[in-house]
C-alpha cells in the first residue's frame, strides 16, 4: 500500500524525509494516527530547522521583533482540526495544534489563551529568535523610514513561506501546516496558514490541500477549500489548483504581484500544484520514500 507525502519550498525536503522516517519507525498501531503523527513530525522538522527564517525557531518576527507562530493540522476522516495562531515562544507550534485538536473541545487557541494550555501540556518555554533573525529585524528596522507605510506595507517575497505537509494512505488524508507568517507583520496578525479552509482542508471524500503565499490574498479566496471542493467535483488534484489559481487572477488581477500558492492530493493519491508566481514555486513529493522536486508550470 502506497504512501505519500508532499511539502511545500526547499525546505518541504526536510519535511517529507522527517514525515517518511517517522512514518516508518512509528509503532502505532491505528494508520490514520499514524499519518496524522508523520506529517506533524515533518512540519516539526521544519519548525526546528533554524536555516528556514519563515517557520518556528529561527523565524522572522513581527514588527516589535516577537516571534508569532501559526500552524494546524486536519484530518479527512472525521474532519477533525487544531490550530493555534499568534503564539510566541512555544516551540514546535505544530504539537499544540494537535494537543487543541486532541485534548480540548475546540477548534482553534489564540495568543496568552493558546500559551497558557502549552504550559498546562509541559512544555518549557523557549526563545525563538535566533542570532540571525534578530540582525535581519535590526537591519529592518534601522532601513524603515516613514512608521505610516507600516499599516499598509506587505512582507518583501523572501519573508513568507510556510510549511504545508500532507499525507495520504489507503485513502486517508492529514495536512499539517506550521509559520511563523509574514516577516514583520503586525502583532496579533495571522494570515491563512491556521485557518481551516483558508490554508490547509482534508476530507477523505475528496481530498486535501494546503496553501502557502500572501494569507490575506489566500484567505479572502478560501483557497484550501476552493481546491478540495474542486476535487470533489470531479478535476483532478492538478486541475483543481490550476482552476482555483486561475479563478483568483481573473477575479482580482492585482493578486499576480503576490505569491499565492497551493499544493493537493486527491483521495485517490494523485497530486497537484498551482501558483499565482509559478516559476517561484516548488513542492517535494514522497512516494514510499521516493522523493521528487516539482516545480509550478505556468500553464
Ligand atoms: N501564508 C503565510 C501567512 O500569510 C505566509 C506564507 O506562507 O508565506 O502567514
Amino acid at each position: 500500500m502506497q504512501t505519500i507525502f508532499a511539502a511545500t519550498w526547499w525546505f518541504g525536503r526536510i519535511g517529507v524525509e522527517a514525515a517518511y522516517q517517522r512514518w516508518q519507525e512509528s509503532k502505532e498501531s491505528d494508520s490514520a494516527l499514524r499519518l496524522l503523527d508523520a506529517v506533524v513530525e515533518g512540519a516539526a522538522a521544519v519548525e526546528r530547522d533554524p536555516q528556514v527564517l519563515s517557520v518556528g525557531y529561527g523565524g522572522l518576527p513581527n514588527r516589535d521583533g516577537e516571534v508569532e507562530l501559526d500552524a494546524a493540522v486536519m484530518e479527512g476522516s472525521r474532519l477533525s482540526a487544531g490550530a493555534v495562531a499568534g503564539v510566541r515562544g512555544v516551540l514546535p507550534a505544530i504539537y499544540l495544534a494537535r494537543d487543541v485538536m486532541q485534548h480540548t473541545p475546540h477548534l482553534m487557541l489564540v495568543g496568552d489563551g493558546a500559551v497558557r494550555f502549552a504550559l498546562q501540556q509541559g512544555y518549557e518555554p523557549q526563545q525563538l529568535l535566533t542570532a540571525e533573525s534578530l540582525r535581519r529585524w535590526q537591519e529592518w528596522r534601522r532601513q524603515r523610514t516613514a512608521p505610516k507605510e507600516v499599516s499598509t506595507e506587505r512582507s518583501p517575497a523572501e519573508a513568507h513561506d510556510t510549511v504545508g505537509v500532507l499525507g495520504w494512505n489507503a485513502g486517508h488524508l492529514v495536512v499539517a501546516c506550521t509559520t511563523s507568517g509574514l516577516a514583520w507583520k503586525m502583532p496579533g496578525r495571522v494570515g491563512d496558514s491556521p485557518i481551516v479552509g483558508a490554508g490547509l482542508y482534508a476530507d477523505n471524500e475528496a481530498g486535501a490541500a494546503v496553501c502557502t503565499g500572501v494569507g490575506e490574498e489566500i484567505w479572502r479566496f478560501a483557497l484550501a477549500s476552493r481546491v478540495v471542493e474542486a476535487m470533489r467535483a470531479g478535476y483532478s488534484a492538478q486541475q483543481a489548483c490550476q482552476r482555483s489559481v486561475e479563478f483568483m487572477l481573473r477575479r482580482l488581477p492585482e493578486v499576480a504581484a503576490h505569491q499565492c500558492a497551493v499544493i493537493a492530493i486527491r483521495a485517490d493519491g494523485e497530486f497537484g500544484l498551482a501558483a499565482t508566481q509559478p516559476e517561484r514555486f516548488e513542492a517535494f513529493v514522497c512516494r514510499d520514500g521516493a522523493i521528487e522536486r516539482v516545480q509550478a508550470s505556468s500553464g
